[in-house]
């Protein structure tokens, strides 16, 4: 019997890894225009990494890691998130050394989770993660770079929610408040939540299965039990995200589920249809006291986590990414004169940036234009004998009646402003966003 893949992973095709290079390269993009840099980690850790970071109690530890011995008798853990690792690499090669690092990761993370619709055991996740600065405006950095990526992708019903779990004091004042409410209601919450209330009574209002009860709704509220610096960090936060003009809203009852956060905690939620709970794209906050439980230097960070299959689901639930993998041009050449100069030109085209193909095993006009359309060309350019012996070719455009017959010489020219034009999506006098020659651009 064949072996098959294993539960929780899938294999990424040709007919969609485009679609990862096109949401991986606009990420970069826009890490760059942040000034974040790229930091890469090891797939597998020490699981004490884990278990130290993410916290013994959570569900991710206790359920959810991919945990084995190697051969040398190691227990080590394939990466369940991207933090604990790059703090631990922040502070192996000594980063601290610099006042602030701005780094971003995007990889794959594995959890032994029930796969279903949004849900994976090996998924992907692109983060950043911020050392050195506990000024709020850094939270408002954070959060405007993951909007940012929102923007990009040109995504419309998202939600950014944000909560504070202020600083030590305040949690302390609220952890008892949760033990005192719950405790009243022991035997109407689930097993997990019993635990929880012993031993991390935040991690209650995490739970998947009690949360839309009344109970819930009525608990109290950590906004009620901010101190009064906790309270004046987050009205920081809120103002300079008030001037940047980002929407949001504050959502008292988001703790997430990771022990390492303090202070600003937000999510970004996407209504995808069918995906029910699984909504939300992105999680991060601040981790104040990571960096010193794991052996390092006392170093203020904050991060976030997008899942890349969910963004990439919400993306195109409201966008056809087909035009992203489009070939510019595919060049038909008929009989061996021309498959010969043809061969020239492709090459030509390529290394002036156009993505060009042509058919190689030497097909029928008829499958040279199947080809055409399996590869969503944007333009043709057909060169028979008699044609390259004018020096000429034909261009055509697919799904029109527009061809013409040009000097071979100006063929690169003429496809790429024939593209530029057809970039241009009804330019207004301030559109820079192609370099068409429409009206509005003349304007400019
Ligand atoms: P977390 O690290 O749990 O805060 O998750 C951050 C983001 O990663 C979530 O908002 C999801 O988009 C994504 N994510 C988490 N777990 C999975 C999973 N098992 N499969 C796919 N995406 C996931």
């Amino acid at each position: 019997m064949a072996i098959t893949k294993a539960k929780g992973t899938y294999d990424i095709l040709p007919s969609d890894s485009y679609k990862w290079s096109f949401i991986e390269d606009k990420i970069r993009q826009v890490c760059q225009i942040f000034n974040y840099e790229e930091i890469r980690t090891p797939i597998f850790e020490a699981s004490e990494l884990f278990h130290r970071t993410v916290g013994e109690t959570s569900d991710l530890v206790k359920k959810e890691t991919y945990d084995f011995k190697d051969r040398g008798d190691r227990l080590v853990t394939l990466r369940p998130e991207g933090t604990a690792g790059v703090v631990r690499a922040y502070i192996e090669n000594k980063m601290y050394t610099e006042p602030i690092n701005k780094l971003f990761y995007i990889g794959s993370m594995f959890r032994y989770e029930r796969p279903q619709k949004g849900r994976y055991r090996q998924f992907n996740q692109f983060g950043v993660e911020c050392f050195g600065s506990s000024d709020p405006i850094m939270d408002a950095e954070v959060i405007s770079l993951a909007v940012t990526i929102i923007k990009a992708f040109r995504l419309k019903g998202v939600k950014v929610r944000l909560n504070t779990l202020g600083d030590d004091t305040t949690r302390e004042s609220y952890k008892a408040a949760l033990v005192e409410y719950f405790s009243k209601y022991k035997d109407d919450i689930c097993e997990d939540c019993k635990v929880r209330l012993e031993k991390n009574p935040l991690r209650i209002l995490d739970c998947k299965v009690d949360r839309d009860t009344e109970i819930f709704k009525n608990a109290p509220k950590i906004t009620d039990y901010l101190s009064i610096e906790a309270k004046s960090r987050f009205t920081k936060v809120l103002e300079y995200l008030d001037s940047m003009q980002i929407n949001y809203e504050v959502d008292p009852m988001i703790v997430r589920g990771l022990d390492y956060y303090t202070h600003t905690i937000f999510e970004i939620e996407a209504q995808i249809e069918g995906f029910g709970s699984q909504n939300v794209m992105c999680g991060g906050g601040r981790y104040d006291h990571l960096v010193e439980n794991l052996g390092g230097p006392s170093t203020p960070g904050i991060g976030f986590a997008f899942g890349l299959e969910r963004l990439l689901t919400a993306i195109e639930a409201e966008h056809d990414l087909n035009s992203e993998m489009q070939v510019h041009l595919f060049v038909i050449a008929l009989g061996d004169k021309a498959r010969l100069a043809a061969t020239k030109i492709v090459n030509d085209m390529r290394c002036g940036g156009l993505i060009t193909e042509m058919d190689y095993l030497n097909g029928k006009l008829k499958n040279q234009f199947k080809l055409c359309e399996k590869y969503n060309a944007k333009y043709i350019a057909i060169l028979g004998d008699s044609e390259l012996e004018n020096n000429e070719i034909n261009v055509k455009t697919p799904n029109s009646t527009e061809q013409v017959t040009i000097p071979i010489d100006n063929l690169y020219q003429y496809v790429v402003s024939k593209l530029r034009s057809s970039s241009c999506q009804g330019c207004s006098s301030s559109c820079g966003d192609c370099n068409c020659d429409c009206e509005g651009n003349k304007n400019e």
